[in-house]
């Protein structure tokens, strides 16, 4: 399993840290957790394409964790001309109503998805892309989950769990990846210390984990439920048995010189595992990091 950050941001601008979006090499399969804005750019800056994606997972419905999903869908349509199987997407309800408000006929892009099947020019392309007339129209394939929820694939399953974020406007999930010998579990947007994340992420050998605010710093105690702080993230990667926690979802203001070190320091107070401060396309080390002697 490899594990790539493609956008550890919020819903903030920042050219540093794009907002959400993770991507996990397993078998043969790429899969892409979350893909908020400027995540799919991130994903080509890894190498990887549209087209090599095979299965979505959207923790919930903020638009910093989804916006690029229609880029994702269009490319991968685009550029795969119907020589790669479909997509498989899964996150909480409404995702089968949005899709189709993206992608139906009367969708957003209806009148696109129109021009390119049926104009002479737009098949041309497409044929010399290999594909063969007709031309389908993009269908990912979308399962609603819910917590509690497994999703077997080939060598790896994913179980949904459920954040503590903004319900019940929106269904907020946690997904936990188990494949051969390793494992990991995404937090999605979660706050406080939750609970089904402890039980969730048990043992794990990676936790990703939002860490949105240093501790004193939220607006209100409110916010403090739906975004957490570091002591927060902290306690829950010490009582989940973690073996590596990784920070993201960062704002700005704790992304500073001396705040990140005090975090760090302070988490590591509670939580005696590894504490990885995450960075854009940083590859985590699944089992840790390893010291080297120089040779
Ligand atoms: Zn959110």
């Amino acid at each position: 399993m490899k594990i790539t950050l493609l956008g550890t941001g919020t819903p903030t601008p920042s050219l540093k840290r794009q907002s959400s979006g993770y991507l996990i090499e397993v078998g043969d399969d790429l899969i892409v957790m979350d893909h908020g804005p400027g995540a799919h750019h991130r994903l080509l800056e890894t190498g990887r394409r549209a087209v090599n994606v095979t299965h979505v997972f959207l923790s919930h419905l903020h638009y910093d964790h989804c916006m690029d999903y229609p880029r994702l869908v269009l490319q991968r349509w685009d550029m795969g001309a119907d020589r790669i199987a479909d997509l498989k997407v899964y996150g909480p309800p409404p995702l089968k109503r949005m899709t189709e408000q993206l992608f139906a006929e009367d969708g957003v892009f209806g009148p696109d998805i129109e021009a390119r099947v049926k104009h002479q020019g737009s098949i041309d392309v497409f044929e010399a892309r290999g594909g063969v007339a007709p031309r389908k129209r993009p269908s990912p394939q979308v399962t609603e989950v819910r917590p509690g929820d497994v999703i077997e694939e080939n060598g790896w399953k994913v179980t949904v769990g459920e954040a503590s974020h903004v319900q019940p406007y929106l269904e907020c999930y946690a997904y936990r990846l188990d494949a051969a010998e390793v494992s990991m579990c995404y937090s999605g947007d979660s706050g406080a210390v939750c609970r089904d994340i402890v039980k969730l992420a048990h043992g794990c050998d990676v936790l990703i984990h939002m860490n949105h605010f240093l501790s004193g710093t939220e607006p209100t105690q409110i916010y403090r439920a739906v975004c957490g702080n570091h002591i927060d993230t902290a306690e829950v990667a010490r009582q989940a048995k973690v073996k590596t926690l990784v920070l993201t979802h960062m704002l700005e203001q704790i992304d500073q010189p001396g705040i990140r070190e005090r975090i760090i320091e302070e988490i590591t107070e509670i939580f005696d595992g590894n504490v990885i401060w995450g960075e854009d396309l940083m590859v985590i080390p699944i089992k840790g990091p390893a010291l080297h002697r120089m040779e």
